[in-house]
């Protein structure tokens, strides 16, 4: 039988730990935490079939003049820690100008294809139907212009990926949110996606799926990760543990760890905030509200605030200024009620520098694989990049040309 230790127990290593088992392996999943406590806790719940596009980074002049003022709220910046990002952020720069873009988005649609039947399976298996909901969500915009202009771009990928969504005026908006101020100029509603009510306890989900069909759940420092004659081994609270493979899905410490064997992924860092808000109303279906660069989704510990990207310091204090600009734009939208926790959440989205994910063998060591990089759709991609891996380590063909994640890109 053959045997692998999977570090990382988000949704993306919870997923390949149990398409490894489904393959016959015999599998350990490692982490310093129960899973699924850290960026697949705090997300925003979207399995965002929708998604067709990377994020490419802005580059005209306008766009970077506003956040380079402070003047946006989706991107921010801690000056302090841009000689850091710097690197990263001029290749991001590179692989997003349009021919760059779209050649990302092939390979990028091309995984997104299989977000929510890859989902559904492990959905099913775990008997976690109670937090899902399969109705999609909407894109308000509170500007008509750029209404118009979001439902251009989103009936071309309704043409060249088959997305499917509707446009609701500010009257149909206002019928199907009645809660919202009904003089909105309306949404797109993305039919789609899916969305949970509690990520965190969907990942906890799979891992009771993944354990009560024998796998192995420990605590463990990926850090002591070593290579041995016959494989690799890893200290866990019940010793050293050996399996012939290793998978690095450690989110965004992955490159970290990698280091120490001579790989150097660039990441872009961009941080998020979450806060519950109770007491106030609720809505149908998760909102984003375009123009201030936030989501809002209906989630079992009361309505959820997530922020867009910070690019800040991994070890930075939170910085209260996006997320309090979301809650006032928030308030204004509907009576979202008091915050739930004393100090807002924050995690990393882990975006490569070409927006791909790494997915595959590493070139340079034998039975040590990775997959991690899913940036801004992590949670919505575990499932579909853990089969693609699985088959890879398996020797199984996959529907998936592999080669656009390699590690060895970089
Ligand atoms: C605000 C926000 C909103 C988002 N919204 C969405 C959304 O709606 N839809 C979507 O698809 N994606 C969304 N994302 C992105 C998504 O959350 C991430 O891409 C995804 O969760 C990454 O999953 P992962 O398993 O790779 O990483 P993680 O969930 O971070 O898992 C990594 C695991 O590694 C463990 N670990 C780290 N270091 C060690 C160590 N030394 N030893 C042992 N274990 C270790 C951690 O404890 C953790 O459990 C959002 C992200 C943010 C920040």
């Amino acid at each position: 039988m053959q045997s692998a230790i999977v570090l990382g127990g988000g949704m993306v290593g919870v997923s390949t730990a149990l398409h490894l088992q489904r393959r016959g392996w015999s599998v350990t999943l490692i982490d310093r935490k129960e899973p699924g406590r850290e960026t697949s806790y705090g997300n925003a719940g979207i399995i965002q079939s929708e998604a067709v596009r990377p994020y490419p980074m802005p580059r005209d002049p306008a766009t970077l003049a506003r956040i380079a003022m402070g003047r946006t709220n989706d991107v921010r910046y801690r000056l302090a820690s841009l000689p850091q990002h710097a690197g990263p952020l001029l290749r991001y720069w590179w692989n997003s100008t349009p021919e760059r873009h779209r050649e990302a988005t092939l390979a990028w649609a091309r995984l997104i294809a299989y977000a929510t039947a890859e989902h559904d399976t492990l959905i099913r298996d775990a008997h976690a139907d109670n937090l899902i909901r399969r109705a999609g969500y909407r894109l308000l915009h509170r500007d008509p212009a750029a209404l118009e202009q979001a439902i251009a771009v989103a009936e071309e990928n309704q043409r060249d990926f088959g997305v499917t969504f509707r446009v609701l005026d500010g009257k149909e908006l206002a019928r199907a949110e009645p809660l919202l101020r009904d003089d909105l100029p309306g949404a797109i509603h993305w039919l789609g996606p899916w969305t949970v009510s509690d990520p965190g306890g969907l990942v906890s989900a799979y891992a009771g799926l993944f354990e009560r069909l024998g796998g192995t759940l420990l605590n463990g420092d990926a850090q002591t990760l070593t290579q041995t004659t016959s494989g690799w081994s890893v200290d866990t609270s019940v010793g050293r543990i050996d399996a012939a493979h290793v998978v690095v899905t450690l989110g965004p410490w992955s490159p970290q760890l990698l280091r120490k064997f001579g790989y150097r992924i660039p990441l872009v860092r961009k941080r998020g905030y979450h806060m519950h808000y109770q007491g106030g109303r609720s809505l149908d279906l998760p909102l984003v509200d375009t123009a201030n660069g936030y989501a809002m989704a209906p989630m079992a510990k009361g309505i959820r605030i997530t922020t867009g990207a910070e690019l800040t310091s991994p070890d930075a204090p939170a910085t209260p200024i996006q997320l309090g600009h979301a809650e006032a734009a928030a308030r204004e939208l509907i009576e979202i009620g008091s915050r739930v926790e004393p100090e807002p959440w924050f995690g990393t989205r882990p975006c490569t520098t070409d927006m791909l994910p790494v997915l595959g063998p590493a070139p340079r060591h034998r039975g040590l694989w990775v997959n991690f990089g899913h940036g801004h759709q992590g949670f919505t991609l575990g499932p579909a990049t853990a089969r693609v891996l699985a088959e890879t380590m398996n020797g199984e063909a996959s529907a998936v040309d592999t080669s656009p994640y390699r590690l060895d890109r970089f």
